[in-house]
């Protein structure tokens, strides 16, 4: 059944009347990794997933909120201690308490909700509830008074104040300012952000998803980003956003070969970002393609976070004419993305999961994406 109607009967015999009905979305992020903590650039755009909710205000100070994915109720005040058991009602909850931490407005109200973000699948269905909630308090309780950029600090607060998860702002900036055909490119030290065409009738997007998480003992991912900050503490600078190749050839003695991998890798993900917008505002998807096979490459051979697994389903891309495939997110495990000739993509995914499954003994799962709107309300 369609997403919607499901949420108008279950929300019609729940609470006998109808609510207004909002939706966000999840996220992919074309290229730009590991670069959110070096001050670099993200390239994220809002898909047509998305997670949808009906709401009604109830005039209490309480709320009652039905989960159809879930198949579970929960019903919480909005007082610092009255967070939820259920951890997805933390998500709700947290917007909630977030939004009056600022001086904002949020009333008791019903609601209902459901969605199709793959969960864990690294498209950030976390962010899409968040943005989702933010997006319908805010018209609801403030007259739409609260900033939309503000909006997705909400949501990002949420998941570290309320959901234990210490992310950066991508995800909820991408689901909350995404617009259908266009992608981001956010500067993650000044926050400015900028749109770029992304519409094709020749290629589009397929995630790849693995399936699998490798959980590795000594935390890779604080590793990466103290090497990050030792070499740019040698080099006299805040972060790796203002260095360049030849810096850092001029302290190749000073520094180890590990860090000097792991910096090379930051410093050409940051250029490849604006080869890409450059590339997408002159139509040309095979140097985007390129790019992303670069970034696949350094993020194997010199930042070190790929897997066996993904590397497979890389060189699979490769040898089916994929246009352009690489990790998306922090490494390790997860998906990847794929840029594809539209004529391309069936013997792609099939070759995939059969050779995959072959060696691994499992199938990836394919998600295919459209550049989508991301927060709003539905009429
Ligand atoms: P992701 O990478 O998809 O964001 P997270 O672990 O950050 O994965 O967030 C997933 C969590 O978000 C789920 O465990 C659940 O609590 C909540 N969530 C996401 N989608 C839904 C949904 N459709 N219904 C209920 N809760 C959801
Ligand atoms: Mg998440």
């Amino acid at each position: 059944m369609e997403l919607k109607k499901q949420i108008n009967d279950k929300f019609l015999s729940f609470f006998g009347k109808t609510g207004a009905v909002y939706a966000s979305s999840g996220r992919i992020n074309l290229i730009g990794e590991h670069t959110d903590y070096n001050g670099g650039f993200v390239f994220p755009g809002a898909i047509d997933k998305v997670i949808m909710a009906e709401i009604l205000p109830n005039g209490t100070d309480q709320v009652n909120v039905f989960s159809i994915d879930i198949n579970e109720e929960a019903h919480f005040g909005l007082n610092e201690d009255d967070a939820p058991s259920q951890s997805w009602a933390c998500y709700i909850f947290g917007v909630c308490r977030e939004i009056l931490k600022r001086g904002g407005i949020v009333k008791g109200f019903d609601a209902v909700f459901a969605g199709n973000v793959p969960l864990g699948a690294g498209l950030s269905s976390s962010a899409a509830l968040e943005s989702c909630f933010a997006f319908a308090m805010n018209d609801l309780f403030n007259d739409n008074g609260i900033d939309k950029f503000e909006l997705a600090r909400i949501g990002q607060s949420t998941e570290h104040n309320y959901c234990g998860v210490n992310c950066g702002i991508m995800d909820q900036f991408a689901s909350v300012m995404g617009q259908k055909g266009k992608l981001m490119r956010l500067d993650c030290r000044s926050m400015e952000f900028e749109y770029f065409p992304f519409e094709s009738e020749d290629y589009e997007l397929v995630l790849v998803d693995s399936r699998v998480k490798h959980e590795l003992a000594d935390s890779p991912y604080n590793k990466r980003r103290q090497s990050c900050e030792r070499v740019a503490k040698r080099l006299g600078l805040e972060t790796l956003r203002d260095a360049t190749l030849e810096m850092l050839g001029n302290i190749l003695p000073d520094i180890t070969a590990e860090d000097y991998f792991r910096a090379k890798f930051v410093i050409e993900e940051k250029e490849r970002v604006l080869a890409v917008c450059e590339a997408l505002n002159a139509g040309d998807f095979e140097t985007v393609g390129r790019k992303m096979y670069e970034t696949h490459e350094g993020l194997s051979k010199d930042y070190a976070v790929s897997c066996e697994e993904l590397d497979f389903l890389n060189d699979i891309a490769k040898e089916c004419g994929v246009t352009g495939s690489r990790i998306m997110g922090g490494g390790f495990g997860g998906c990847t993305i794929n840029l594809v000739r539209k004529e391309l993509t069936d013997a792609f995914v099939q070759t995939a999961k059969d050779r995959f499954n072959e060696k691994y003994g499992h199938e990836p799962k394919e998600y295919p994406v459209v550049i989508s709107d991301g927060a709003r309300k539905l009429e």
